[in-house]
């Protein structure tokens, strides 16, 4: 078994086509894939601002490493931007990973907690409200957060390390939850329309697995461990990842069918929910589709 291109030892078989890759072939044939879709979808343009969403995990890193790398050509301006949720022995350490990655890559660092912005650690939301599933409120205060951060910011796009497996997983969970409205928010940049409230958040390793992007972080040295957050368990998503995983081993390409047929009929969906009327929260004035925002109203449960 040797490189299809250059005959010596591979690191990698490509999942969909089967072809193994030995490591120079491979972080190029990465970074032209992840250059594709940038240049396909129009994620950037020269002398863009981009925050990049970082967790100090390997897909974060990965897009981090990818978009330094691209930052003299294109002459972006880059910032990370990390949430601390409050994780104990989860993000605490991650945190120090993307520090140092951005140490030494000389790239500035800002850091947003949960604590500060909404007065608690999830350790904490989560001891008081022992039967809320963690990823439930999680996932609002960190989507929201990641947008009014990038906005005080002032960046034209909001980057984020999310994989071919990712969005998989979203299509599935957000069919099966019958929430098309949300998948009409997907995609390798999000927005159904314009609005200055919301930063344009783009994917440029939509079209890569997260085999091939764990890869790439392992190569690069971007992490020491892949470990999981504590409550990734509970999650619905972690239900969905281990179906998908299955049928993958089963049906070898059945993430890249779902990605792809979805990207079909995403114009549809956009232009469907289209004119929905994004208002400003009653209570804290940030964007909204209701009255009062996801943020609130979770906030009004839970704390
Ligand atoms: S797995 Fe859930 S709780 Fe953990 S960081 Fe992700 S969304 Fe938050
Ligand atoms: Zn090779
Ligand atoms: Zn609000």
């Amino acid at each position: 078994m040797s490189c299809k291109f250059c005959k010596t030892k591979p690191v990698i078989t490509l999942t969909n086509s089967n072809i193994n890759l030995c490591k120079s072939c491979f972080i190029k044939y990465f970074e032209r894939k992840a250059l594709k879709t940038i240049r396909q979808y129009e994620l950037l343009k020269k002398g863009d601002h981009v925050v990049v969403a970082v967790s100090g995990g390997k897909d974060s890193l990965s897009v981090l490493n990818l978009l330094n790398k691209l930052k003299d050509k294109m002459k972006l301006t880059i910032t990370a931007l990390l949430i601390d949720e409050g994780i104990k022995n989860y993000r605490d350490k991650s945190i120090e990973d993307a520090k140092k990655f951005c140490k030494e890559k000389k790239i500035k660092l800002e850091i947003a907690s949960y604590k500060k912005n909404f007065g608690k650690t999830l350790d904490d939301m989560k001891k008081k409200n022992k039967n809320t599933i963690a990823c439930s409120m999680c996932g609002v205060f960190r989507r929201s957060l990641l947008n009014k951060k990038s906005r005080e910011l002032k960046a034209d796009k909001l980057a984020t390390g999310h994989n071919l497996d990712d969005e998989a997983q979203s299509i599935l969970m957000n069919q099966l939850r019958h929430n098309i409205a949300l998948s009409s928010r997907l995609g390798p940049i999000t927005g159904v329309k314009k609005d200055p409230r919301f930063i344009p958040r783009i994917k440029p390793f939509y079209f890569l697995t997260e085999k091939e992007v764990a890869t790439y972080a392992y190569l690069h040295n971007l992490v020491n461990d892949f470990n999981e957050c504590t409550y990734c368990e509970e999650s619905y998503r972690f239900e969905i990842r281990d179906i998908l995983n299955g049928m993958e081993q089963r049906h070898p390409g059945t993430k890249h069918a779902l990605v792809a047929s979805f990207i079909e009929i995403l114009p549809l969906l956009k232009n469907k929910f289209k004119d929905v009327e994004i208002k400003s929260c009653k209570n804290c004035g940030e964007p909204s589709s209701s009255e009062i925002c996801n943020v609130c109203q979770v906030i009004e449960k839970i704390l």
